[in-house]
């Protein structure tokens, strides 16, 4: 089932990207949550982390250090950022494509509080 990500990722619905390669693009989130808000998103289908096999870490792995090197790359290595991942409702995720959030550019606080 193609969600809004792979409307995006096949550029039927605009977006504003910031990296890809083979196995990962990333673009700026609809609704930011802070001043920076990338999502950064698989080539490859996995509805939520649940369904990533156990042998293919790399998928995961791609994710954080994209995320990484674009806040490295963006300045925000030293002062520091986040990144989350929703895994199904009661972690609020909403788009069943997995996809890791990079959040910087201001002092996100401890989580959840
Ligand atoms: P989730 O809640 O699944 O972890 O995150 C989904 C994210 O996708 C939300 O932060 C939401 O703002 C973002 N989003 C939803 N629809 C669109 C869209 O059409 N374009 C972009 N760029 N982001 C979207």
């Amino acid at each position: 089932m193609p969600t809004i990500f792979h409307r995006i990722m096949r550029r039927e619905l605009p977006a504003e990207i910031v990296f890809e390669d083979e196995h990962v693009i990333a673009f700026r989130d609809i609704a930011p949550q802070a001043p920076v808000h990338v999502l950064f998103v698989p080539k490859e289908d996995f509805a939520t982390l649940n369904d990533v096999p156990a042998d293919r870490p790399e998928v995961i792995g791609r994710l954080a250090l994209a995320a990484a090197a674009y806040a490295r790359a963006q300045g925000f290595a030293e002062d520091g950022y986040r990144i989350v991942m929703n895994c199904n409702g009661d972690g609020g995720q909403t788009v069943y494509q997995i996809h890791l959030h990079l959040l910087a550019g201001a002092s996100l606080g401890r989580f959840g509080t």
